[in-house]
């Protein structure tokens, strides 16, 4: 069986190791001419380690990450929040959450893959559904011809486009800046992750150690979609608007240099009801994007990848496989997307009421959490 996977993010390199470690012969075909570190830092949560662990690779990965111990929300003074307890599943599932370096762990990922099986400058441009083949065809004027096709192809997916039209994007009222910077791991780092909480609407830092003395932060603010930045000044005019959370995140700034900062305006996907249509499906963002509060989205699209593997395998009609997944991911990808998106509007509360809001969160037990992370990691399949 020929199954081509189009985008090489981490969906559907994942999906190619996959579907290859089963038997079936799945090719990627990514628009870029390579494979580059896009989006600075990512945290691969405990869910997606135990896929990588099934997967047979959850070392390699290991290697190039680094543990997160625990995850802390706090105000702006540095003063914890809440608590995400990374003993508890550490223990519970036997593999805590790693924080990466995007490239770093795209090279995981493609040196599990042999070289054949991802074509770089392929952007898919256009796919008909003919008998019981769907044809192919590239920017680059070539053309393919195979039994099935997985879209992987990210939040503005043109397969997603193809089979259901053009989809509702929802707009979060938040932009972020993100980047990662070499300098020691301190402040706490070597143990957790911080999410800082500012005293203004939206407006939160968030820290991750990456391993190799590197540290990837984020930083938000509630902000109209669509905003530039004045490149020259970037550096100068984030370090005035986050420096309420203090000399550590100051520094950290100061060190990243103005064109190495991502600004990316936060936006998910309204669900949509089917991610697939006879020989072709989707997975990951193509299918569920979400808000990246819950660090979770990536995570899913692993989680997709493996399902729709087992599932392909298992069943030899392609449109019960597709169904059996779409069945397995839906609540879970639907869960995040909705728990996310809640998370990002709790951020956005009016300054006026987020002393209140930092004092309610205080009091949630820990059992709460506690439940979140079971919701989050338990694989169900
Ligand atoms: C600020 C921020 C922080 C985040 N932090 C985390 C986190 O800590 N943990 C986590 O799990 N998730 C996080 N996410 C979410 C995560 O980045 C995404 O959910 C994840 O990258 C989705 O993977 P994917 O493979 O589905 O799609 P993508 O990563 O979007 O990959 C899609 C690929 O398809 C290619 N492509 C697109 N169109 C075509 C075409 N026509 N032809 C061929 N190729 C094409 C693209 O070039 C790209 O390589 C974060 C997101 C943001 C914005």
């Amino acid at each position: 069986m020929k199954c081509a996977i189009i985008g090489a993010g981490i969906g559907g390199l994942t999906a190619a190791i996959a579907l290859r470690q089963r038997g079936i012969g799945a090719k990627v075909f990514e628009a870029a001419p390579e494979i580059k570190s896009l989006g600075a830092g990512i945290v691969m949560a405990t869910n997606a380690m135990l896929v990588f662990q099934r997967l047979g690779i959850a070392e390699k990965i290991q290697r190039a990450g680094y543990l997160i111990n625990e995850a802390v929300i706090c105000d702006r003074h540095w003063k914890p929040i809440q608590k995400m307890d990374g003993d508890y599943a550490n223990k519970k599932y036997g593999v805590g959450s790693y924080g990466f370096h995007r490239a770093d762990l795209h090279k995981v990922l493609l040196n599990e893959l042999p070289e054949e099986a991802v074509m770089l400058n392929h952007r898919l441009t256009s796919l008909q559904q003919i008998e019981n083949k769907v044809h192919l065809n590239f920017g680059n004027q070539s053309t393919e011809e195979v039994d099935l096709v997985i879209g992987a192809d990210g939040i503005k997916s043109i397969v997603r486009e193809v089979l259901f039209g053009k989809s509702s994007y929802r707009y979060s009222g938040q932009t972020c800046w993100r980047s990662i910077v070499d300098m020691p791991v301190t402040i706490g780092l070597k143990k957790s992750s911080f999410e800082l909480w500012g005293s203004e609407p939206g407006l939160r830092f968030g820290l991750v150690a990456v391993g190799g003395n590197r540290i990837y932060f984020f930083a938000t603010q509630k902000s109209s979609e669509g905003g530039t930045d004045k490149i020259e000044t970037l550096n100068q005019d984030l370090i005035s608007r986050f420096s309420q959370f203090g000399n550590d995140v100051v520094e950290i700034l100061k060190r990243a240099g103005n064109e190495k900062i991502i600004r990316t305006d936060i936006y998910d996907l309204m669900p949509v009801k089917n991610w697939f249509r006879d020989r072709i499906a989707l997975l990951g963002d193509a299918a569920h994007a979400t808000t990246p509060n819950l660090g979770q989205g990536g995570c899913q699209a692993v989680e997709d990848a493996y399902v729709i593997a087992k599932s392909l395998a298992e069943n030899k009609n392609h449109i019960d496989a597709f169904r059996i997944y779409q069945n397995t991911r839906f609540s879970k990808a639907n869960y995040v997307v909705k728990t996310s998106w809640q998370l990002g509007q709790i951020t956005n509360t009016p300054a006026s009421l987020i002393n209140l809001r930092n004092f309610a969160l205080r009091l949630t037990p820990p059992s709460v959490g506690k439940k979140t992370m079971d919701k989050l990691f338990r694989l169900n399949y």
